[in-house]
C-alpha cells in the first residue's frame, strides 16, 4: 500500500498530501474528483487537499463493508480481538507520530494530542475484553424449555465524527463496533483527516480483513448518503446539537440505530469551602484546555458567596492569574489555536455582545491578537468575563473556545437552577472540601457525567461516555462507549428450545454401568 504520511516525525507533510477514500482495502480518489484544502489552523496554510465524497463512493464504500460482513462476523469475538490487540501496539509504537500529525492540522499542543491517542487506545483496549464482556446467557426456564440469548452484529454501521478529537472521537465507535462483529463506513472529519488516514496504514499493518473498515471523505451530502443507504444498519454522530438532532431524526424515520452525541454548556460550581488554589488550577485547564474545544470544557463558573464574598475574590483572581499566564503555541503547557476563521469570528461575538451586555471582560483574549500581529494562525487568548446578567448569550450557548463566563451565586439553589436551566445537560461539577456538600449536589445536578473537585468530568472504560436524554447534548440511542455501545451494535437473538426427555436405551445404560 502507498505509504499515506511518510513524512519523518515532527516535519510537516508535503503541501500536496492528498487525502482520498480507503475502500475494500485500497486508497482510491473520489468519484466526483472534487477536494477540499485541509488548513493548518496555526498558520492558515494548505496543507493538503481531502476528498469530497459523493454517494456514489458512499455506495462503494457500503457495498464493501457488505461483502466483508459474513466472513468478519462469523469469526469468534477472540479472533476479532486479536487484531484489535495487534492494533492497539501499532498505536502505541506511533503515538508521538499520530500526536504530530493532530498538532499540524488541530492545532492542539504536543501533550493534549498526545493525550487524544492515549485515550482512543483505550477503547481500543476496552474493545480486547469483549470476549468476556459480551457473552450470552443461557438457562433452563422450565420443564425441558431452554432460553439463551445471543448478540449478533448488525452488519454494516457508520460513524461520522467532528474535529476536535481527531484520533479520540473515531475510537469512541471504531473499536467496539469491529469487535462486535460489524464492518464500517467511517467519515472523518473534513477539518482534520490526517490522523485517521495515518491510522488506515496501521490497520493494514495488524492485517484487518479489506473491506472490514473503510473510510469515505466529505461533508454533508457524504453523511446523509451515508444514513440513507439501505445497507447501514445503524449510525454514530458526534458533532454539533443541530446537525445530531438531523442525523438521528433521519435515523429514526428509517428505522436505524443512532447514537447522536451534540454540543454542550458545561459548569464549575466552586462552594466557599472550595480549596482556592486546586480548584483555580482544575478551572482554566478545563475552559482553555485544547483552547476550549472540548464537549467536556468548562464554560460557566458558578462561584457561591461567603459572608464577605472573600473566596469569590480569591477564586476569580486566582483563576485569571493562572488563565494569563499561557502562552500562545503547540508545545507541552501552551495554548493552541481554534480550528478556523469561522471559529474565531464566532468566539469573537460572543465576547462583543458580552460587552454590550454590561459584562466586564477581566481577561481580554483579543490581545493575543495584537500581540501576535503578522501571525495569521488563529489564535484567540484565554478570557474571562464576568456577567451580572444570567440570561447573557455567552452565559447560555455553545462557544467552543477559550471562554470563561463568571457569574456569582449567593445560594446553592441558584447554581442548581442556571445549571438545570440549560438545554444541554452534558457535564457538571462541584468544588468542595466537604462530602455532605458534594453529594446534596451530585443528587440534584440535572446533567449526564458529574465531576466533584474534577472539572474535566470523562468516565473512563468500562464506564460509558454520554449526554443526557431529552437535551441537546444526547439525541437517540444508549451511550458511546462502554456497556451503552455493546448493547448498541448488537442485536440481541433470543433462541428458546425444548428437547423432549431422552429415553436412554437400555443396552447403553448397561454399557456403561459394566464399563
Ligand atoms: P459539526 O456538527 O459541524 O460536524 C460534525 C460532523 O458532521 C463532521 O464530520 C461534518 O462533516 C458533518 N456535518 C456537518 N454538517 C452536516 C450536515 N448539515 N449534515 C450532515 N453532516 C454534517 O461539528 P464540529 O464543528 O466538527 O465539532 C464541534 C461540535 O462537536 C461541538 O458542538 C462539540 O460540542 C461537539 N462535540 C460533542 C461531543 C460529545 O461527546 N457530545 C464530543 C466532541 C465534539
Amino acid at each position: 500500500m502507498r505509504s499515506v504520511n511518510n513524512q519523518t516525525m515532527g516535519e510537516a507533510p508535503p503541501t500536496e498530501t492528498t487525502v482520498n477514500n480507503y475502500i475494500a482495502g485500497q486508497i482510491c480518489p473520489p468519484a466526483s474528483k472534487g477536494y477540499l484544502p485541509i488548513i493548518n489552523p496555526s498558520t492558515s496554510l494548505q496543507i493538503g487537499q481531502v476528498a469530497l465524497s459523493s454517494p456514489q463512493d458512499v455506495n462503494t464504500a457500503v457495498s464493501a463493508a457488505q461483502t466483508a460482513f459474513p466472513s468478519w462476523s462469523s469469526l469468534t469475538v477472540k479472533a476479532r480481538a486479536a487484531y484489535m490487540l495487534k492494533f492497539h501496539a501499532l498505536v502505541r509504537e506511533n503515538a508521538q507520530q499520530l500526536a504530530q500529525l493532530i498538532v499540524l492540522e488541530n492545532g492542539k499542543n504536543i501533550t493534549e494530542a498526545l493525550a487524544d491517542v492515549a485515550k482512543g487506545n483505550e477503547t481500543v483496549e476496552y474493545a480486547c475484553s469483549l470476549p468476556q464482556l459480551m457473552q450470552g446467557k443461557i438457562d433452563r426456564v422450565s420443564g425441558q424449555v431452554t432460553c439463551q440469548d445471543r448478540r449478533d452484529a448488525l452488519g454494516v454501521v457508520a460513524s461520522i465524527v467532528p474535529f476536535n478529537f481527531p484520533f479520540m472521537v473515531p475510537f469512541w465507535t471504531l473499536p467496539i463496533a469491529l469487535v462486535t462483529g460489524n464492518c464500517i463506513v467511517l467519515k472523518p472529519s473534513e477539518k482534520v483527516p490526517l490522523t485517521m488516514y495515518k491510522v488506515i496504514e496501521l490497520f493494514e499493518k495488524a492485517g484487518f480483513p479489506k473491506g472490514v473498515i473503510n473510510m469515505v471523505n466529505g461533508t454533508k451530502d457524504c453523511v446523509q448518503a451515508l444514513i440513507d443507504h439501505p445497507n447501514v444498519k445503524a449510525v454514530t454522530f458526534v458533532g454539533s446539537s443541530p446537525v445530531a438532532k438531523i442525523v438521528s431524526d433521519r435515523c429514526h424515520s428509517l428505522n436505524k440505530r443512532c447514537t447522536a452525541l451534540g454540543g454542550a454548556k458545561n459548569h464549575l460550581i466552586a462552594l466557599p469551602d472550595c480549596d482556592v488554589e486546586g480548584t483555580a488550577q482544575d478551572v482554566v485547564v478545563s475552559y482553555a484546555g485544547c483552547a476550549g474545544q472540548r464537549c467536556m470544557a468548562a464554560s460557566v463558573l458558578l462561584i457561591v458567596g461567603d459572608k464577605e464574598g472573600a473566596v469569590q475574590k480569591a477564586l476569580l483572581d486566582k483563576v485569571i492569574e493562572k488563565a494569563a499566564s499561557i502562552k500562545a503555541g503547540t508545545a507541552a503547557g501552551q495554548m493552541g489555536p481554534v480550528i478556523d476563521s469561522q471559529s474565531m469570528t464566532k468566539i469573537l461575538s460572543y465576547i462583543e455582545q458580552s460587552e454590550k451586555d454590561g459584562a466586564k471582560i477581566l481577561l481580554d483574549g483579543r490581545v493575543w491578537m495584537e500581540e501576535m500581529e503578522g501571525n495569521k494562525g488563529n489564535f484567540i487568548g484565554p478570557t474571562v468575563i464576568l456577567h451580572s446578567n444570567k440570561t447573557d448569550k455567552a452565559m447560555c450557548e455553545e462557544i467552543f473556545g477559550p471562554v470563561l463566563s463568571v457569574y456569582n451565586v449567593s445560594t446553592w439553589q441558584e447554581a442548581i437552577e442556571i445549571e438545570n436551566s440549560n438545554p444541554f445537560g452534558n457535564a457538571a461539577a462541584v468544588y468542595t472540601s466537604n462530602g455532605g456538600h458534594a453529594e446534596w449536589f451530585m443528587a440534584r445536578v440535572r446533567a449526564s457525567m458529574l465531576g466533584v473537585n474534577i472539572g474535566i468530568p470523562v468516565p473512563r472504560e468500562p464506564f460509558s461516555f454520554g449526554g443526557l436524554y431529552g437535551t441537546r447534548s444526547k439525541y437517540g440511542d444508549m451511550d458511546i462507549t462502554g456497556d451503552g455501545a455493546i448493547e448498541f451494535f448488537t442485536n440481541r437473538i433470543k433462541i428458546t428450545s425444548k428437547w423432549p426427555k431422552p429415553t436412554v436405551p437400555e443396552y447403553v445404560m448397561g454399557e456403561q454401568e459394566g464399563a
